[in-house]
């Protein structure tokens, strides 16, 4: 049987009155999203997370029998097919720090799960938004892998701090300072170790803690339990003793350490919150090595929520009235109950179930009494809750992922921007006489922001254009089609991989135009569909005074 508490929001020990009992626990948060390449290791850092909190008894516990493909955050038969994660989580759990920087402190600490499927990059960006701070898992073995570098980018444009995790030390790989140097040269961030590894990749021993001024302050000594499935020993020796212990490995990681302080790659707290510079740590999430520092490292140097900035560039901060941010509409996740949830990051103020908010784009008020917040498929719920948090709604058909909800003073904020699609495919159904039913379920999955929807008049309602960021959604499309609805669908591949913004004169020209097809969006939006980019180049050059504008570009 697995033990695991159900995750709590620390309402008994705030204090009471307004505002001042919302900036403790605001001030206690930490809100983070672990973001990927497929199989860096992000369930087992998940679950070594969640083990160094205390809310599993083991490690192990969550892996059940199947092996290692029902992990905390999997659930969805497709994600168990693939073994890849399609669907996000938030999971919360307190953490009383060891005081690695600075005094123990209590803190809570919220950890949206990101799918790392580079088909879903767009949900990945929505989760990202949803954070303070984003934790980069590298393999050590690879190094920065495409996802991974075009993930780091999204950070570092929305100016998102980000520290970095080498994982898998333990098995054999590149060098400490080739990795390091690829970071700062491919994506122009400053690395800046806050640990080393001693023991070269595959002989991982401990880490060497870095002082201030890049210094050997302390070394860690891990040692290896049992399947990696309990908290790993750690001894700490001053660097005297490490060097009379670890010889040559502690004395190369002394050297490294050394040569980074000469580049100046030492911590910054400034820098690496304006998202210039990037701690790096050593682990083996297998192992549980490294796993306590990084929860160190984010209790002490990530940042706590903070507010935001409205449409209207007005200031809501943490104390104000209650304002939250939908960032994710997940649909099917307990198959039994067919639901719907709408994710929430609380933005402002105190949340309590079943308080009435108001809808920022409808204007129509809310209630929330089916609050919850989730762990896996684990769900309790949840009776208040603060900046940083994120609270999952049931059933609100209404919400969709950018929306606002808030009480008192009115606030909206603003949209999440989308990526650009580059994949297109007419849906159709094939079970006959399902229309009705088949138009109801598009408009769902299109207000969740699954797919866009496109349509146009020469291929009428029946078969719209779904818009894909990653041919992957097409698929969790008629899944859902069939799973929640009941409608047999079949999608066809349209062969264009470019999508333009344009106007209502444009699309005159642009329909008689070979490889161009022009579509409204739900939103209104008009998009001409290109086949490839040599077609928009031709047509720009023939026809100069059309309107072809990039979508929003988020990367
Ligand atoms: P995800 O796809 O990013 O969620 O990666 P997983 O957590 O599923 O890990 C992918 C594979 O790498 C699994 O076989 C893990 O057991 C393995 N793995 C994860 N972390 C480590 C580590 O620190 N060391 C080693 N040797 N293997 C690891």
């Amino acid at each position: 049987v697995t033990e695991i508490d159900q995750p709590t929001t620390a309402s008994g020990e705030a204090p009471r009155g307004p505002g001042s009992g919302v900036a403790v626990e605001a001030a206690k948060r930490r809100t983070f999203a672990v973001i990927s390449h497929p199989d860096a290791g992000k369930s087992t850092l998940t679950e070594a997370l969640a083990l160094h909190a205390q809310m599993i008894s083991q490690a192990g516990a969550v892996h059940g029998k199947a092996g290692r493909k029902s992990t905390v955050s999997d659930w969805m038969e497709m994600e168990k097919a693939r073994g890849i994660s399609v669907s996000s989580t938030a999971l919360q759990f307190n953490y009383r720090s060891a005081g690695t920087y600075s005094e123990p402190t209590d803190c809570v600490i919220n950890l949206v799960d990101t799918p790392g499927h580079a088909d879903f990059s767009e949900d990945t960006y929505r989760v990202l938004t949803a954070g303070d701070c984003a934790v980069m898992l590298i393999d050590s073995a690879k190094g920065l892998e495409p996802q991974t570098l075009k993930l780091f980018q999204v950070c570092k444009h929305r100016g998102i701090p980000i520290i970095t995790v080498m994982n898998k030390w333990d098995r054999p790989g590149r060098s400490v300072l080739e990795l390091l140097d690829e970071i700062g040269e491919r994506i122009g961030l400053v690395p800046t170790p806050l640990f080393l590894p001693v023991g070269i990749a595959g002989d991982f021993k401990g880490i060497l803690r870095r002082g201030t001024d890049g210094e050997p302050a302390e070394y860690i000594k891990f040692t290896r339990t049992a399947g990696g499935a309990t908290i790993a020993p750690e001894v700490h020796l001053d660097p005297e003793k490490a060097l009379a212990t670890e010889g040559e490995d502690w004395e190369t990681a002394a050297e490294e350490s050394e040569l980074l302080s000469a580049t100046g790659q030492d911590h910054d707290p400034q820098r690496f919150l304006a998202g210039e510079t990037s701690p790096v740590l050593f682990a083996s999430a297998m192992l549980n090595f490294g796993v306590r520092q990084l929860l160190d490292t984010l209790v002490d140097l990530a940042p706590p929520p903070r507010g935001r900035d409205d449409i209207n560039e007005q200031h809501r901060e943490v104390t104000d009235d209650f304002s939250a941010v939908v960032f994710k509409v997940q649909a099917g996740m307990d198959t039994a109950h067919r639901d719907r949830i709408a994710f929430m990051r609380i933005v402002s103020g105190e949340f309590e179930r079943g308080m009435v908010v108001t809808h920022a784009q409808t204007g129509r008020p809310f209630t929330t009494k089916y609050a919850q917040t989730m762990f896996g498929r684990d769900r309790s719920t949840v009776e208040s809750a603060y900046p940083g948090d994120v609270v999952g709604l049931v059933n609100a058909t209404a919400l969709a992922p950018g929306h606002t909800l808030y009480t008192g003073k009115a606030v909206e904020y603003p949209p999440i921007p989308q990526f650009a699609p580059e994949h297109f495919a007419v849906l159709r159904a094939t079970s006959a006489g399902k229309y009705k039913q088949f138009r109801k379920a598009i408009d769902q999955l299109d207000s969740e922001g699954v797919v866009q929807v496109l349509r146009n008049d020469v291929r009428g309602d029946a078969s719209p254009v779904l818009a894909a960021v990653g041919p992957m959604q097409f698929e969790v499309v008629t899944a859902r089609m069939t799973t929640e609805f009941s409608v047999e669908t079949q999608f066809d591949r349209l062969p264009y991989t470019l999508a333009r913004r344009t106007d209502a004169e444009s699309a005159v020209e642009l329909n008689r135009q070979r490889g161009i097809e022009v579509f409204t969006r739900t939103d209104g939006a008009l998009l001409a569909l290109i086949s490839d980019k040599w077609r928009l180049q031709f047509i720009q050059k023939e026809f100069p005074k059309l309107t072809l504008e990039p979508l929003v570009a988020t990367a």
